[in-house]
Formats: C-alpha cells, structure tokens, sequence
C-alpha cells in the first residue's frame, strides 16, 4: 500500500457510498443524486445554497420511520435507532449520541431538512460503519499524547495537560497492548515533539488507528468533546481550524466516513465511562487530524480551568477510565467497520 492516499480520497468516498447497495449514490463533485431504494427517491432541496435532504426522507431510508414534531424539536424513530434534534440547531442526536453537525437543520418551507454533507459525512459512516468500503482492519493504535517538554500545554491546578494526556497514552498503550494491538506513541516521555513530527511518524502506519489525547481549557467549559476532520468546505468548530482552509482537501479528509465512526465510538466510550458532561462530537482541521494518513481522532477529556474537571482528570481512576474508553472504541470500531485483514 502506498503511504500517499491524497490522491485517491474523494474516488475512494464516492466508492464508498455508491457501492453501499442500499440507493445512495453520489453524482459529480458537488452534486447530488440519490436513487432511492423501494421507490424511496431523494428529492434535494437547495436551501442557503446548499443542498438539504427532507428528514422524513432520511427516517424512511434507515428504517427509523416519521418526523414527529414538537416546537422547534423533532425526533425520528424511538431509542437506539433515532434521530432527533431541533430546528435551526446544530445540535443533534443519533442514538443517544450527542454531535454537532456541520450546519443547522433547516425548516425549508415547513419540510425539517438535514444538510447534505451531514447525511454523507455523519449519518451515513455512523449509521452504517459496515459500508466504508476500504477500511482497513485494524490491528495498530498510534496514541498521541498532547504537548511535553517545554509545551505544557494548559495548565491546571492540580498539573499540566502534558503530564496527564502523558498519563492517559500510557495506560491506554498498556490496555491496548494486553488486548493484542501493536501499540505506538509519538512520545513516551516528557519531551518537545512537534506536530509536524508527531504526523510524520503516524504516516508511517497506514493501517493504523490516531489517537491524538487532550485537555481543555478556558472560560466556564466544562465536559469532554471528541474531534473528527472536517470534510471539506464545511467550517470548522474551533479556532485552530481557519476557515479559509475550508475548501481545502487534505490528508485526512481521505479518511471522512472512518474519522466519523472512529469519533463516534470515541465519543460513545468516552461519555459513558469519564461520567462527565457531553460536549459532544465535533468538527476541526487541527494539524494532527488534517495531515495524517490514517483514520484518527482527538479527544479532549475535560477542562483543567474547571474546578470539578480538574480534581476528576488529577485521580488516576479518572485517567484508567478516559484509557479504558480509548480501548473500547478501537474495538467496537474494528468490529463495526469490519474491512480486510492487513
Ligand atoms: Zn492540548
């Protein structure tokens, strides 16, 4: 396998989609065009200039059945298999799993619409992980822990961000390790890496999962949020992420049907077991996730500004769960994509 998979990413994406057997396929480079299945036909609505799939259409795709309406709020579909969330919000729920989408669901002439990008980009991986075609299966873990060496990262009260995302790889690398996986880190030790270097190393392991562990900080925040590339031309949800860089397609975004699985599994894990508030699942072009040739995602396992964050993320038990949840994903991710032996 070439380490180079830049060239075959969009390719690769529409494959992906159109061999999903299921009606949804993608036309031209922007475009859309969706043959339904069972006579369930797409119909796009242009709305703001992009294009909007009708949420009953959706329901009805999935099998998750009728937009029910309440106010602003909708639902789609009952317990683990729904969708619900509110008009004009980015906030939204799959299964019970908080996520932040990519542009708001629109009410376009009384008809609730999800925006194209976040029904392929989002729903379609999350829902149906099975149908990436190309995911690799996965045997490696790269863990990136946050910062080191004279990059502290944010500073807390009780520590550094560098000391504990440190802390965190290491349990995680242990876990993964027991569990079988060949485990690698960009850094082991309280050292200065870079992100360039810590990319480069990664780029080494195509068939790898990243898992790139952080700490938050600033203002009231409070919680954990886990972080996937953003797919090309939608913004970013962070300041690192410039949104010029918007309509850029990078390495990463070779891997957008992947990165929203991984994120997702992360997420799911990260949230049930750290008990902490949910952020949610976002979207950002940091270094790390836009230049690495592999799947990958960042987490942020609380804030050390937070008073109640910090004394949680300074107890090794806390830091045992947020590892524990970074090997439970990369198993139900492995087990939810499926893909070829490498
Ligand atoms: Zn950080």
């Amino acid at each position: 396998m070439s380490l180079d998979l830049s060239h075959i990413s969009r390719r690769r994406a529409l494959r992906g989609l159109a061999a999903a057997g299921a009606g949804l396929v993608l036309a031209g480079r922007e475009g859309v065009a969706f043959a339904g299945e069972e006579g369930a036909l797409w119909t796009p609505l242009k709305h703001g200039g992009r294009d909007y799939l009708p949420l009953e259409q959706v329901g009805r795709f999935y099998g998750f059945g009728s937009v029910q309406r309440s106010g602003k709020g909708f639902v789609v579909g009952a317990g683990a298999r729904s969708l619900s969330g509110q008009a004009d919000s980015v906030d939204f729920k799959i299964s019970h799993i908080k996520f932040i989408l990519s542009y708001p669901v629109a009410d376009v002439g009384g008809t609730l619409c999800l925006s194209r990008v976040d029904l392929v980009k989002l729903i379609e991986p999350v829902l149906r992980p099975s149908k990436i075609e190309g995911a690799a299966r996965v045997n490696t873990v790269v863990l990136d822990p946050g910062h080191g060496g004279e990059d502290r990262g944010a500073v807390g009260r009780l520590g550094d961000e560098k000391t504990f995302t440190l802390d965190v790889a290491m349990r995680a690398a242990a876990l993964l390790g027991r569990s079988g996986y060949k485990v690698l880190l960009t850094r082991a030790s309280d050292e200065a890496v870079s992100l360039e270097e810590r990319v480069k190393f990664a780029r080494r392991f195509p068939a790898a999962l990243f898992v790139s562990v952080h700490f938050n900080s600033g203002g009231s925040g409070t919680g954990v949020e886990t972080y996937a590339m953003s797919p090309r031309g939608v913004p970013s949800m962070s300041a690192e992420g410039a949104q010029l860089a918007a309509y850029e397609a990078y390495p990463g975004n070779s891997f957008d049907s992947e990165n929203a699985a991984l994120a997702t599994a992360t997420h799911a894990s990260l949230v049930s077991r750290s008990g902490m508030f949910d952020r949610g699942i976002k979207r950002a072009r940091f270094y790390v996730l836009r230049e690495a040739n592999l799947p990958g995602v960042l987490l942020e396992a609380g804030f050390l500004s937070n008073p109640e964050d910090m004394q949680r993320i300074a107890s090794p038990w806390y830091r045992q769960q947020v590892a524990g949840s970074i090997v439970e994903a990369v198993g139900n991710y492995r087990r939810s994509v499926g893909g070829a032996s490498v």
